[in-house]
Order: structure tokens, then sequence, then C-alpha cells
């Protein structure tokens, strides 16, 4: 239980890669405060099975990552009902699929919102508690997007390599204050995220989902095997651990070799 007495609040931990990373956390004796989107009844019962499984203890904000007054109010939440957070995982985002000369105004600003400006925010709400305590992990969740690209993904590539800048800005801001920050880039995970790209290539080529799952992961990764957030959650662990003092700045990737290409 590496992490007793540490609280992490884990952005977009509803679903996927969130909620993996979430448990993983909370495996390790983490205190959580979960964030997303979702049925209420459903992330109750999320909540109440971390707290049972793992027998920390674990909250919930609401807070949209669009919204920079309720990222505050989210990081003031945490410190109140659980102290911290020591732990900060920008995780939450979403995809758009379209030609530049398609992609809408407002899907272009709603997904830097949430994959870039978010962590921004969090991180700048979060930091001044890590610094007074003198200890502190961050760590985003950027994507095989922020090192290499892919057609139609205008917004989400510029956050992903954004976040990645941020992301090395910030390891050099705390490089001396016990906090390091870190990017996490995985490659395919099966989550809803990208159930619904599998589903929309379905719709529209008129091949099984079997076929385009293969041609989807083929298309990009040397290995043709889904990442599982289980595995993201664990790297996560190690990222919190002593053993990764002196990791920082740095973009890691989890990624069937993707980018080795
Ligand atoms: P997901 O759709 O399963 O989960 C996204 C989570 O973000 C959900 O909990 C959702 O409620 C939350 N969310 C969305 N908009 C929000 C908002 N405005 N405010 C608060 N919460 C919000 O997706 P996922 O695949 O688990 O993705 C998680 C992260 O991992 C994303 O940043 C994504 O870009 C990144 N990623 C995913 C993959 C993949 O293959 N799935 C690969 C690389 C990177």
């Amino acid at each position: 239980m590496s992490l007793k007495g540490k609280v992490a609040l884990v952005t977009g931990s509803t679903s996927g890669i969130g909620l993996g990373i979430a448990r993983a956390l909370a495996a390790e004796g983490a205190d959580i405060l979960l964030n997303g989107f979702g049925d209420p009844a459903q992330i109750e019962s999320l909540r109440e099975g971390i707290v049972s499984s793992f027998g920390v203890r674990a909250a919930y904000s609401g807070a949209d990552i669009s919204h920079p007054a309720e990222i505050a109010a989210m990081v003031r939440q945490a410190a109140d009902e659980l102290g911290g957070p020591d732990i900060l995982v920008n995780n939450a985002g979403v995809q758009f699929v379209a030609d530049i000369a398609d992609f809408p105004d407002e899907q272009w600003d709603r997904v830097i919102a949430i994959n870039l400006s978010g962590a921004f925010h969090a991180m700048k709400a979060a930091i001044p508690g890590m610094k007074a305590r003198g200890w502190g992990r961050i760590i985003n969740i950027a994507s095989a997007h922020g090192l290499v690209a892919s057609a139609q993904k205008s917004a989400y590539v510029s956050a992903k390599h954004g976040l990645i800048g941020l992301t090395k800005v910030a390891a050099l801001e705390l490089a001396n204050d016990g906090i390091t920050v870190n990017a996490i880039c995985p490659g395919w995970v099966l989550t809803p995220l990208v159930q619904k790209q599998l589903d929309d290539r379905v719709a529209r080529e008129g091949r099984s989902l079997e076929e385009i799952t293969q041609a989807l992961l083929s298309e990009k990764q040397p290995m043709t095997k889904f990442t599982t957030p289980e595995s993201l959650g664990a790297l996560a662990v190690f990222l919190c651990s002593d053993a990764a003092a002196t990791m920082t700045g740095a973009p890691i990737s989890m990624d069937s070799g993707w980018v080795a290409q």
C-alpha cells in the first residue's frame, strides 16, 4: 500500500482509462476523488465499489472540465473532503473526427477546452497545495497522438501535442519542489471513446466489427493488441512511486509500438 495517506484526483474517471487508473491508485491505498459524467446511480456504485474493494475514502465531483471555475471548485472539494490532491491525473478527454475544412468550430473549441485547457486549469489549482506539502505527482494522459499525427484529428492531435508541451514546462517549473510531471502516451485502448470510432467505421464501410477492429489496430500498431486501463493504471502507480522520483518531463509511450515506426 505505497500510496496510503495520499489523495488522488483523476479527471474523467467514471469510464475507461481514468477509472482503471483510479482503481489502481486506490489498490495502493490512495484516497480518490472521481470525476466525470454518467448515470448518477452507476457513478455512486463505482464510488462505493472503490471504498469497499480497497478500504480507501472516495468522493465524486461532477465538474465539467471545459469550465475553469468548476475545475477550481473540484480541487477545493478534494482539499475540503479528503485533503490534497497529492496526485493529479488529467485524463478527461473527448474526440471528434473530420477534415479541417469541415471541422465544426464548436468541436475544435470543445476538444481543446477539455483535452488541453482543462489540464492547465487543474494544474494551476492543484500546484500550490502540492508545493506547500513538498510532494506531488502530476500525470497527464496524452496519447500516441501527442507524438505523431493522424488525418481528421486536428483538434485532438493539437491538444495532445500541446499537453506534452505543458507537461515539460510544468516539470521545469516544479523541478525542485518534490513534484514530478509526466505524460502517458497510450496507443489504442478499447474504451467508449474508441468503440464509437469502431462503430462509425462499421456503419460507413459496411464491414464487420471484427474486421474493422483488426484494421484499426494494424493500421497504426505493429503489435495488434489493445492496451488495457489496468496496464495504464500500473504505469501511473509506478510514476507515483519513490522509484520514479527523478522521472519528470517525460512523454512515456505504452502504445504497442505505434510511435517506434
Ligand atoms: P472514455 O470516453 O471511456 O472516458 C472519458 C472520461 O472523460 C469519461 O469519464 C467522461 O465522463 C469524461 N469526460 C468527458 N468530457 C468531460 C468533461 N467535459 N468534464 C469532465 N469529464 C469529462 O475515454 P478513454 O478512452 O478512457 O479516454 C481517457 C483519456 O485517454 C482521454 O484523454 C483520451 O484522449 C486518452 N486516450 C485514449 C486512448 C484510447 O485508445 N482509448 C488512447 C490514447 C489516449
